[in-house]
């Protein structure tokens, strides 16, 4: 009997899934564990860290080289300037209700919306790593549209963890991530329904997807970027999660 011949496709362009994206990104890993940060994934449960190429870090095979690689790295680059600039002055952020995306991420153009796009590409990943489709918005957006009809994606912050992990005596620095999809399997359905954050130290993206709804709402959108507290966004129950 022959086993089927079954290769995943990469989520972004269809070619054969050869790459793992990481859950979190390899260079935040190493520093998260340098010192004695602590690193948080709900449903994610890693015990140890067996360093950034453990299987636990990682997404399945969800794409493929050229998407995982030169095609998002502008993306993941925006990513890094941005973490690190939160990791260095976390409390540049406290008490504002706003801030200029250009004064953070100085420097390239479209670097905001590259920003937007890093965290979309890691919602895709877990969308995908679930046995549903990408969206065809989403997809749009990493592909140059500046929106994405049926998602609302914000910053936020919530610094008590890294208020917590500071009594501790650590720099306060932590990542975490948590999804929900509806419904819960593809067997029931096309994806209804996506929620997902992804924070690092006190800064965090929120995204809902609903398939019924428009709302269009991203935070690249604009210069100025507002930082609502996350307990004032909606569907705490995923940051709770924990
Ligand atoms: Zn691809």
């Amino acid at each position: 009997m022959n086993e089927p011949d079954f290769h995943p496709r990469c989520w972004w362009c269809g070619a054969i899934a050869d790459s793992r994206e990481h859950r979190v990104k390899a260079s935040e890993l190493r520093k998260s564990f340098k010192g004695s940060d602590y690193l948080v994934l709900a449903n994610e449960r890693p015990s140890k860290f067996h360093g950034p190429k453990s299987p636990l870090m990682l997404f399945p095979k969800t794409m493929c080289k050229t998407c995982n690689g030169a095609r998002s790295q502008p993306f993941d680059r925006a990513y890094d300037q941005f973490v690190t600039f939160v990791r260095e002055r976390p409390d540049f952020f406290r008490a504002r209700t706003s801030f200029q995306m250009s004064h953070v991420l100085a420097g390239e153009p479209h670097t905001s919306a590259n920003l937007a796009r890093y965290y979309v590409k890691n919602f895709a990943c877990r969308i995908d790593e679930r046995g549903f489709d990408v969206p065809k918005d989403l997809i749009d957006f990493l592909n140059g549209s500046e929106s994405m009809p049926n998602a609302t994606l914000v910053l936020y912050k919530d610094f008590s963890i890294m208020d917590q992990l500071r009594k501790e005596g650590t720099s306060g620095h932590s990542h975490w991530a948590n999804s929900m999809v509806s419904p819960e399997n593809p067997s029931d359905g096309e994806l209804e329904v996506f929620i997902a954050e992804i924070q690092d130290g006190p800064i965090g993206a929120l995204i809902w997807w609903n398939s019924a709804n428009r709302l269009g709402i991203t935070f690249s959108a604009r210069d100025r970027v507002y930082l609502r507290l996350r307990e004032e966004l909606p569907h705490l129950y995923i940051h709770n999660n924990s």
